[in-house]
Protein backbone atom coordinates (compact mmCIF):
# COMPACT_ATOMS: atom_id res chain seq x y z
CA UNK A 1 0.00 0.00 0.00
CA UNK A 2 2.45 2.65 1.44
CA UNK A 3 5.12 1.29 -1.11
CA UNK A 4 2.58 1.71 -4.13
CA UNK A 5 1.53 4.96 -3.25
CA UNK A 6 5.01 5.88 -3.22
CA UNK A 7 5.59 5.43 -6.89
CA UNK A 8 2.66 6.56 -8.24
CA UNK A 9 4.24 9.75 -9.06
CA UNK A 10 7.38 7.98 -10.96
CA UNK A 11 4.95 5.56 -12.17
CA UNK A 12 2.88 8.55 -13.86
CA UNK A 13 5.85 10.72 -15.18
CA UNK A 14 7.56 6.97 -16.83
CA UNK A 15 4.07 6.42 -18.11
CA UNK A 16 3.34 10.32 -19.59
CA UNK A 17 7.01 10.75 -21.26
CA UNK A 18 6.51 7.34 -22.97
CA UNK A 19 3.17 8.36 -24.59
CA UNK A 20 5.11 11.18 -25.37
CA UNK A 21 7.80 9.22 -27.01
CA UNK A 22 5.63 6.62 -28.48
CA UNK A 23 2.66 8.84 -29.75
CA UNK A 24 4.46 10.67 -32.43
CA UNK A 25 6.16 7.14 -33.62
CA UNK A 26 2.71 5.97 -33.64
CA UNK A 27 1.24 8.66 -36.29
CA UNK A 28 3.98 8.72 -37.97
CA UNK A 29 3.86 4.59 -39.05
CA UNK A 30 0.51 5.48 -40.73
CA UNK A 31 2.30 7.95 -43.05
CA UNK A 32 4.89 7.26 -45.99
CA UNK A 33 7.82 9.41 -46.87
CA UNK A 34 7.82 10.43 -50.66
CA UNK A 35 10.86 7.92 -50.83
CA UNK A 36 8.79 4.76 -49.37
CA UNK A 37 5.52 6.43 -51.80
CA UNK A 38 8.18 6.37 -54.88
CA UNK A 39 9.76 2.95 -54.07
CA UNK A 40 6.58 0.83 -54.18
CA UNK A 41 5.52 2.80 -57.39
CA UNK A 42 8.99 1.98 -59.01
CA UNK A 43 8.72 -1.78 -57.68
CA UNK A 44 5.69 -2.50 -58.78
CA UNK A 45 6.23 -0.73 -62.22
CA UNK A 46 9.38 -3.34 -62.78
CA UNK A 47 7.89 -6.05 -61.42
CA UNK A 48 5.08 -6.17 -63.82
CA UNK A 49 6.57 -4.39 -67.12
CA UNK A 50 6.98 -7.82 -69.05
CA UNK A 51 3.80 -9.44 -67.85
CA UNK A 52 2.04 -9.70 -71.69
CA UNK A 53 -0.84 -12.15 -70.61
CA UNK A 54 -4.35 -10.75 -71.41
CA UNK A 55 -5.93 -8.94 -74.23
CA UNK A 56 -7.43 -5.53 -75.10
CA UNK A 57 -10.75 -5.42 -74.79
CA UNK A 58 -12.66 -5.53 -78.38
CA UNK A 59 -16.09 -5.75 -78.29
CA UNK A 60 -15.72 -1.43 -78.61
CA UNK A 61 -13.76 -2.07 -81.93
CA UNK A 62 -11.03 0.88 -81.32
CA UNK A 63 -9.91 -0.52 -78.11
CA UNK A 64 -8.06 -3.36 -79.69
CA UNK A 65 -6.12 -0.77 -81.26
CA UNK A 66 -4.68 0.64 -78.04
CA UNK A 67 -0.80 0.14 -78.17
CA UNK A 68 -1.01 -2.80 -75.50
CA UNK A 69 2.58 -2.27 -74.67
CA UNK A 70 1.20 0.78 -72.35
CA UNK A 71 1.97 1.25 -68.85
CA UNK A 72 1.73 3.18 -66.13
CA UNK A 73 1.64 3.40 -62.37
CA UNK A 74 0.74 6.31 -60.35
CA UNK A 75 0.61 7.18 -56.08
CA UNK A 76 -1.18 10.44 -56.15
CA UNK A 77 -1.59 11.57 -52.12
CA UNK A 78 -4.63 13.37 -50.34
CA UNK A 79 -2.08 16.53 -50.74
CA UNK A 80 -1.62 16.40 -54.21
CA UNK A 81 1.65 14.80 -54.70
CA UNK A 82 2.74 12.53 -57.64
CA UNK A 83 4.62 9.44 -57.41
CA UNK A 84 5.00 7.96 -60.78
CA UNK A 85 6.06 4.92 -62.98
CA UNK A 86 5.66 4.30 -67.49
CA UNK A 87 3.27 5.61 -69.34
CA UNK A 88 1.35 8.19 -67.31
CA UNK A 89 0.68 11.15 -69.95
CA UNK A 90 -0.75 8.44 -72.42
CA UNK A 91 -4.35 9.09 -72.72
CA UNK A 92 -7.02 6.40 -72.54
CA UNK A 93 -10.60 6.02 -72.02
CA UNK A 94 -12.40 6.68 -69.06
CA UNK A 95 -14.83 3.77 -69.31
CA UNK A 96 -16.12 2.18 -66.16
CA UNK A 97 -13.74 4.05 -64.04
CA UNK A 98 -16.13 7.00 -64.43
CA UNK A 99 -18.65 5.58 -62.72
CA UNK A 100 -18.06 6.41 -58.99
CA UNK A 101 -17.85 9.68 -59.68
CA UNK A 102 -21.39 10.23 -61.63
CA UNK A 103 -22.42 8.25 -58.63
CA UNK A 104 -20.78 10.90 -56.47
CA UNK A 105 -22.62 13.49 -58.59
CA UNK A 106 -26.27 11.99 -57.56
CA UNK A 107 -25.16 11.57 -54.05
CA UNK A 108 -24.13 15.59 -54.16
CA UNK A 109 -27.14 16.64 -56.19
CA UNK A 110 -30.18 14.53 -54.41
CA UNK A 111 -28.78 12.40 -51.54
CA UNK A 112 -27.32 8.69 -51.06
CA UNK A 113 -31.18 7.74 -50.57
CA UNK A 114 -31.34 8.30 -54.46
CA UNK A 115 -28.63 5.87 -54.98
CA UNK A 116 -30.25 3.10 -52.38
CA UNK A 117 -33.72 3.71 -53.71
CA UNK A 118 -33.58 4.37 -57.38
CA UNK A 119 -30.43 2.64 -57.92
CA UNK A 120 -29.30 0.20 -55.68
CA UNK A 121 -26.04 -1.10 -53.69
CA UNK A 122 -25.59 -4.53 -53.93
CA UNK A 123 -23.16 -6.35 -55.91
CA UNK A 124 -24.21 -8.18 -58.71
CA UNK A 125 -21.74 -11.04 -59.13
CA UNK A 126 -22.35 -10.74 -62.64
CA UNK A 127 -20.51 -9.10 -65.63
CA UNK A 128 -20.90 -5.82 -66.28
CA UNK A 129 -23.23 -6.18 -68.77
CA UNK A 130 -25.22 -8.38 -67.60
CA UNK A 131 -28.86 -8.54 -68.36
CA UNK A 132 -29.55 -11.78 -66.20
CA UNK A 133 -29.17 -9.89 -63.53
CA UNK A 134 -31.70 -7.12 -64.49
CA UNK A 135 -34.28 -9.41 -64.77
CA UNK A 136 -33.08 -11.54 -61.88
CA UNK A 137 -33.21 -8.71 -58.99
CA UNK A 138 -35.87 -6.59 -58.55
CA UNK A 139 -34.01 -3.30 -58.42
CA UNK A 140 -32.95 -3.85 -61.72
CA UNK A 141 -30.40 -1.59 -62.03
CA UNK A 142 -28.42 -3.19 -59.26
CA UNK A 143 -25.69 -0.90 -58.59
CA UNK A 144 -24.29 2.31 -60.21
CA UNK A 145 -20.46 -0.20 -60.76
CA UNK A 146 -22.33 -2.07 -63.78
CA UNK A 147 -23.40 -0.69 -66.62
CA UNK A 148 -27.14 -1.21 -65.77
CA UNK A 149 -26.61 1.49 -62.56
CA UNK A 150 -24.53 3.30 -64.36
CA UNK A 151 -26.46 3.88 -67.32
CA UNK A 152 -29.57 4.41 -65.08
CA UNK A 153 -27.35 7.41 -63.13
CA UNK A 154 -26.51 8.83 -65.91
CA UNK A 155 -30.50 9.47 -66.30
CA UNK A 156 -30.83 10.64 -62.76
CA UNK A 157 -28.60 13.66 -63.33
CA UNK A 158 -31.40 16.13 -62.98
CA UNK A 159 -31.18 18.38 -66.60
CA UNK A 160 -33.83 20.57 -68.42
CA UNK A 161 -31.73 18.97 -71.45
CA UNK A 162 -29.17 15.91 -73.28
CA UNK A 163 -26.75 18.63 -73.29
CA UNK A 164 -26.85 19.93 -70.01
CA UNK A 165 -27.07 16.23 -68.65
CA UNK A 166 -23.84 16.45 -70.79
CA UNK A 167 -22.25 19.08 -69.08
CA UNK A 168 -23.29 18.17 -65.70
CA UNK A 169 -21.58 15.17 -65.91
CA UNK A 170 -18.52 16.02 -67.76
CA UNK A 171 -17.90 19.15 -65.35
CA UNK A 172 -18.19 16.91 -62.84
CA UNK A 173 -15.69 14.57 -63.70
CA UNK A 174 -13.39 17.33 -64.55
CA UNK A 175 -13.96 18.51 -61.47
CA UNK A 176 -13.08 15.48 -59.66
CA UNK A 177 -9.82 15.31 -62.13
CA UNK A 178 -9.19 19.01 -61.14
CA UNK A 179 -8.44 19.60 -65.21
CA UNK A 180 -10.53 20.33 -68.24
CA UNK A 181 -10.74 16.87 -69.99
CA UNK A 182 -11.90 15.79 -73.60
CA UNK A 183 -14.03 13.35 -75.20
CA UNK A 184 -11.97 10.71 -77.64
CA UNK A 185 -14.28 10.89 -80.69
CA UNK A 186 -13.54 8.14 -82.03
CA UNK A 187 -13.40 6.08 -78.43
CA UNK A 188 -17.14 7.37 -78.94
CA UNK A 189 -18.18 6.65 -82.19
CA UNK A 190 -16.78 3.14 -82.13
CA UNK A 191 -18.91 2.44 -79.01
CA UNK A 192 -22.11 4.35 -80.05
CA UNK A 193 -22.30 2.57 -83.13
CA UNK A 194 -21.87 -0.68 -81.46
CA UNK A 195 -23.78 -0.16 -78.74
CA UNK A 196 -26.69 -3.15 -79.02
CA UNK A 197 -25.84 -4.40 -75.50
CA UNK A 198 -26.11 -1.22 -73.69
CA UNK A 199 -29.15 -0.24 -75.82
CA UNK A 200 -30.75 -3.14 -74.65
CA UNK A 201 -29.95 -2.25 -71.02
CA UNK A 202 -31.00 0.76 -71.23
CA UNK A 203 -34.52 0.06 -72.68
CA UNK A 204 -35.09 -2.88 -70.11
CA UNK A 205 -34.65 -0.22 -67.25
CA UNK A 206 -36.81 1.89 -68.89
CA UNK A 207 -39.75 -0.79 -69.64
CA UNK A 208 -39.22 -1.81 -65.41
CA UNK A 209 -39.70 2.18 -64.87
CA UNK A 210 -36.34 2.12 -63.31
CA UNK A 211 -34.70 4.35 -66.26
CA UNK A 212 -35.75 7.97 -65.52
CA UNK A 213 -34.90 9.78 -68.91
CA UNK A 214 -35.04 9.35 -72.51
CA UNK A 215 -33.40 5.63 -72.82
CA UNK A 216 -31.31 6.70 -76.30
CA UNK A 217 -30.36 9.96 -74.24
CA UNK A 218 -29.51 8.60 -71.42
CA UNK A 219 -27.08 5.94 -73.59
CA UNK A 220 -25.88 8.49 -75.52
CA UNK A 221 -24.53 10.69 -72.66
CA UNK A 222 -23.38 7.50 -70.32
CA UNK A 223 -21.20 6.64 -73.61
CA UNK A 224 -19.41 9.78 -74.15
CA UNK A 225 -18.98 9.51 -70.34
CA UNK A 226 -16.82 6.56 -71.26
CA UNK A 227 -15.03 7.90 -73.93
CA UNK A 228 -13.22 10.98 -71.86
CA UNK A 229 -10.07 10.72 -72.34
CA UNK A 230 -7.84 10.36 -69.08
CA UNK A 231 -4.33 9.99 -68.12
CA UNK A 232 -3.03 7.67 -65.28
CA UNK A 233 -2.40 11.07 -63.32
CA UNK A 234 -6.00 12.06 -63.98
CA UNK A 235 -7.20 9.19 -62.51
CA UNK A 236 -5.01 8.87 -59.74
CA UNK A 237 -6.05 12.86 -58.58
CA UNK A 238 -9.72 11.49 -59.19
CA UNK A 239 -9.32 8.65 -56.31
CA UNK A 240 -6.90 11.42 -54.21
CA UNK A 241 -10.06 13.44 -54.04
CA UNK A 242 -11.91 10.27 -52.36
CA UNK A 243 -9.00 9.66 -50.15
CA UNK A 244 -9.26 13.17 -49.34
CA UNK A 245 -12.52 13.17 -47.96
CA UNK A 246 -14.15 14.27 -51.17
CA UNK A 247 -11.97 17.47 -51.39
CA UNK A 248 -9.98 17.74 -54.80
CA UNK A 249 -6.09 18.55 -53.42
CA UNK A 250 -5.42 20.31 -56.92
CA UNK A 251 -8.37 22.74 -56.93
CA UNK A 252 -9.63 22.04 -53.65
CA UNK A 253 -13.01 21.99 -54.51
CA UNK A 254 -15.28 19.96 -52.40
CA UNK A 255 -16.61 17.27 -54.92
CA UNK A 256 -18.94 15.29 -52.48
CA UNK A 257 -19.88 15.59 -48.78
CA UNK A 258 -17.51 14.20 -46.83
CA UNK A 259 -20.25 12.17 -44.75
CA UNK A 260 -20.77 10.22 -47.97
CA UNK A 261 -17.68 9.73 -49.25
CA UNK A 262 -17.59 6.02 -47.28
CA UNK A 263 -21.05 5.23 -48.48
CA UNK A 264 -19.15 5.77 -52.19
CA UNK A 265 -16.57 3.38 -51.45
CA UNK A 266 -18.64 1.03 -49.93
CA UNK A 267 -20.15 0.20 -53.34
CA UNK A 268 -16.76 0.57 -55.28
CA UNK A 269 -15.64 -2.26 -52.22
CA UNK A 270 -17.97 -4.54 -52.79
CA UNK A 271 -18.67 -3.77 -56.68
CA UNK A 272 -16.02 -2.13 -58.51
CA UNK A 273 -14.36 -5.47 -59.92
CA UNK A 274 -18.21 -6.63 -60.81
CA UNK A 275 -17.83 -10.46 -60.45
CA UNK A 276 -14.20 -10.36 -59.20
CA UNK A 277 -15.22 -8.05 -56.46
CA UNK A 278 -14.64 -10.44 -53.82
CA UNK A 279 -11.43 -12.11 -54.94
CA UNK A 280 -9.66 -8.35 -55.29
CA UNK A 281 -11.31 -7.69 -51.90
CA UNK A 282 -9.33 -10.47 -50.69
CA UNK A 283 -5.92 -10.37 -52.36
CA UNK A 284 -5.89 -6.23 -52.76
CA UNK A 285 -8.59 -4.80 -49.65
CA UNK A 286 -8.82 -1.56 -51.63
CA UNK A 287 -11.74 0.35 -52.87
CA UNK A 288 -11.43 0.47 -56.83
CA UNK A 289 -13.28 0.98 -59.82
CA UNK A 290 -11.67 -0.50 -63.02
CA UNK A 291 -12.78 0.04 -66.79
CA UNK A 292 -12.21 -1.48 -69.98
CA UNK A 293 -9.41 0.92 -71.28
CA UNK A 294 -6.98 -0.66 -69.00
CA UNK A 295 -7.61 1.92 -66.32
CA UNK A 296 -8.15 1.34 -62.43
CA UNK A 297 -7.92 3.72 -58.89
CA UNK A 298 -7.87 2.40 -55.86
CA UNK A 299 -8.54 4.20 -52.30
CA UNK A 300 -6.63 4.12 -49.40
CA UNK A 301 -8.92 6.60 -47.54
CA UNK A 302 -7.12 9.41 -45.43
CA UNK A 303 -3.99 8.94 -47.44
CA UNK A 304 -3.50 8.39 -51.03
CA UNK A 305 -4.99 6.50 -54.18
CA UNK A 306 -3.24 4.47 -56.62
CA UNK A 307 -3.65 4.18 -60.18
CA UNK A 308 -2.45 2.01 -63.02
CA UNK A 309 -3.48 1.88 -67.04
CA UNK A 310 -2.08 -1.01 -69.06
CA UNK A 311 -4.86 -2.13 -72.14
CA UNK A 312 -4.57 -6.06 -71.46
CA UNK A 313 -7.47 -7.37 -69.34
CA UNK A 314 -8.49 -10.46 -68.02
CA UNK A 315 -11.74 -12.07 -68.34
CA UNK A 316 -13.83 -10.52 -66.36
CA UNK A 317 -12.28 -7.29 -68.00
CA UNK A 318 -9.83 -5.70 -65.91
CA UNK A 319 -6.46 -4.69 -66.59
CA UNK A 320 -3.66 -7.71 -65.65
CA UNK A 321 -0.73 -5.09 -65.30
CA UNK A 322 -2.65 -2.59 -63.58
CA UNK A 323 -4.16 -5.19 -60.79
CA UNK A 324 -1.21 -6.45 -59.95
CA UNK A 325 0.79 -3.01 -59.69
CA UNK A 326 -1.99 -1.92 -57.53
CA UNK A 327 -2.11 -5.43 -55.50
CA UNK A 328 1.63 -5.02 -55.21
CA UNK A 329 1.94 -1.59 -53.78
CA UNK A 330 -1.26 -2.03 -51.56
CA UNK A 331 0.69 -5.25 -49.75
CA UNK A 332 3.83 -3.37 -49.98
CA UNK A 333 3.05 -0.57 -47.58
CA UNK A 334 0.48 -2.79 -45.81
CA UNK A 335 -2.74 -0.62 -46.56
CA UNK A 336 -5.43 -2.75 -47.01
CA UNK A 337 -8.66 -1.77 -45.44
CA UNK A 338 -9.10 -4.65 -43.22
CA UNK A 339 -5.31 -4.75 -42.05
CA UNK A 340 -2.16 -5.70 -44.69
CA UNK A 341 -3.00 -7.87 -47.40
CA UNK A 342 -0.01 -10.14 -48.46
CA UNK A 343 1.82 -8.52 -52.08
CA UNK A 344 1.59 -10.39 -55.17
N1 LIG B 1 -18.29 1.74 -71.84
C1 LIG B 1 -18.10 0.37 -71.45
C2 LIG B 1 -19.38 -0.41 -71.67
O1 LIG B 1 -20.40 0.13 -71.44
C3 LIG B 1 -17.68 0.30 -70.02
C4 LIG B 1 -17.46 -1.09 -69.51
C5 LIG B 1 -16.30 -1.22 -68.58
O2 LIG B 1 -15.39 -0.42 -68.56
N2 LIG B 1 -16.28 -2.31 -67.85
O3 LIG B 1 -19.39 -1.53 -72.05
Amino acid sequence: MNRSSKHTPFVSALLALTILLVWPLHAFSEMFSDEDLQNAVDKAYEAFKDVKEGANADYIPILATVPSELFGVVIATKDGKIFSAGDIDYRFSIQSVSKPFTAALIMAQQGPEAIREKIGVEPTGMPFNSKIALEMYEQRSVNPMVNAGAIAAVSLVQADSEEQRWNLVNENIEGFAGEKLSVLEEVYNSEYETAWSNRAIANLLYNYERLYADPEESLRVYTRQCSIGVNTKNLGIMGATLANAGVNPITGKRMLPAEHVPELLAIMASAGFYDESGEWMFNAGLPSKTGVGGGIVSVVPGQFAIAAFSPRLNGPGNSIRAMRAIRQIAGELGVGLYGPNPAN
